[in-house]
């Protein structure tokens, strides 16, 4: 099963927010309230790698997205292809495994982003998408 939106929670207290599931605000130590970020989000930085890890082989791409009302989020680019910084991309395809670190992003928009993967399962309905943090 894949969906198009990351776990985490929001703080009740201050309105951090984190895509880690946590029993507490990892900032102020509040009370926190599931939540899901996503699909959409803005590149904040991007790059190559070229150093091989296990289970990863050289070169590879890279970024960090902005998810919108969201937290900051390590993303590859499903193709990996490279990314650039303010590019808007989306989530796709979160599975299990990729909760933990990595999501996967293509970019937003264009009739390539509905391109050769599978359509998406409807997105969860998030309970509250205001942004207490700004
Ligand atoms: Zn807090």
């Amino acid at each position: 099963m894949t969906r198009d939106t990351v776990p985490g929670v929001r703080c009740a207290v201050c309105g951090y927010v984190a895509a880690l599931v946590r029993p507490r605000c990892p900032a102020c130590r509040g009370r926190v309230e599931p939540a899901e970020f996503g699909p959409a989000g803005t590149v904040w930085s991007a790059t190559v790698v070229h150093v091989s890890l296990p289970g990863r082989k050289a070169p590879y791409a890279l970024a960090y997205v902005d998810l919108d009302a969201g937290p900051r989020v390590l993303a590859q680019p499903a193709g990996n292809t490279p990314l650039r910084v303010g590019q808007r991309v989306r989530i796709v395809n979160v599975t299990a495994e990729d909760e933990i670190r990595v999501q996967r992003v293509r970019p937003a928009g264009g009739a390539d982003s509905r391109g050769g993967d599978r359509p998406l399962p409807p997105a969860e309905s998030a309970p509250d998408s205001e942004h207490a943090g700004t």
